[in-house]
């Protein structure tokens, strides 16, 4: 079977300011209804890749394509399939949220009976009727956020692509925003999201594209980046009447060290990986008589994976 092609397609993107060179590379696809991450520290260069595809800024070599359409030679083709959401919008002091929203509508040229009928359905998507009425300048920052992604949304784009929409929301704001984005990939959008917040954009995400110094390091899912990076086994372990009895057990038995002692329990090192190590230890944990009330191994955090990949990659090679 085919696959269809890509919804965004990005080729070898290059792009310097004099000196200072934001993207070296750059390539990736996403296809119709993912939702990709792009991860990456300040500075990485997301915000440069993501105006490239915004049809904002060109790039110094390279290429990108939307929906078929190549950003350069067809901009405003482009600028009709994609919405783009960026990651500051300044606020009018006398606009309404409808206003705004209206505006916006009329840029687009929808004619008066499709634009009222497409306001009404974006700001219910978004939940901003009950505010309609409010001032742009007096929104909480969630509230901002919404009629941002509003606008985003009012001439109803194929691809969505986002600057650290996340960004300073508070956690019910979070919640509520990831819900949209699973909402809008179910109708079919395809939706590109930048954070340098990992966590905020694991569970969001179908799989995600991490940038370093205007390159890609890793490109896949949550789960995949967490495998690839491996580190030790660390496990979690408490006994009943405290975990003391463990420091004098892992100083006498070969493989395990102990990495932290703290009230109730103890964090342990296994090492690498093995087939049976994890069940191995705690049997022998137990056949060594240790009243082990909870053993559980520590999940680490994706951030942790990132920082040790890019230690790997930094590394020298052999
Ligand atoms: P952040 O998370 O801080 O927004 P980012 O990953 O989006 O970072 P970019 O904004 O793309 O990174 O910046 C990449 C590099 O390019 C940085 O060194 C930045 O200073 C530089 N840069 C970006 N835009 C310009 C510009 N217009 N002129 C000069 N340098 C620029």
């Amino acid at each position: 079977m085919t696959q269809a092609a890509p919804i965004i397609a990005v080729r070898d993107l290059y792009r310097s300011f004099a000196e200072v060179e934001a993207v070296r590379g750059i390539s990736f696809d996403i296809h119709r209804g993912e939702v990709v991450g792009f991860i990456g520290a300040n500075g990485a260069g997301k915000t440069t890749t993501m105006r490239i595809m915004a049809t904002l800024e060109p790039p110094t070599s390279g290429a990108v394509e939307i929906c078929g359409y190549d950003i350069m030679n067809f901009p405003g083709a482009v600028r009709g399939k994609i919405g783009w959401m960026p990651d500051t919008f300044g606020a009018y002091p006398n606009m309404t949220v409808a206003e705004y929203l209206d505006f916006y509508g009329r840029a687009f040229g929808y004619e008066s009976a499709r634009r009222g009928e497409r306001l009404r359905e974006v700001m219910e998507f978004t939940d901003l009727n009950v505010i309609s009425e409010r001032p742009m300048n007096k929104l909480s920052k969630g509230m901002g956020q919404r009629l941002c992604l509003g606008r985003t949304l009012m001439h109803d784009p194929e691809a969505l692509i986002m600057d650290e929409p996340a960004a300073g929301l508070d956690p019910k704001a979070r919640i509520e925003f990831k819900r949209l984005v699973r909402l809008l990939a179910e109708q079919g959008k395809t939706i590109f999201i930048s954070s340098h917040i990992l966590s905020e954009l694991g569970e969001m995400c179908d799989s995600l594209i991490f940038i370093d110094a205007g390159r890609v390091v890793h490109q896949g899912t949550a789960a995949e980046l967490q495998g690839d990076a491996k580190g030790p086994v660390v496990v979690e372990i408490r006994l009943d009447g405290g975990p003391a009895k463990l420091r004098e057990w892992a100083e006498r038995t070969p493989g395990v060290r102990l990495v932290e002692m703290l009230e109730n329990k103890a964090l342990v090192d296994l090492g690498e990986e093995t087939p049976g190590l994890v069940s191995g230890v705690l049997q022998k944990m137990i056949a060594d008589g240790l009243p082990v009330s909870d053993f559980h191994r520590r999940t680490r955090k994706l951030e942790d994976a990132f920082v040790d990949l890019l230690k790997k990659l930094e590394a020298p090679q052999p």
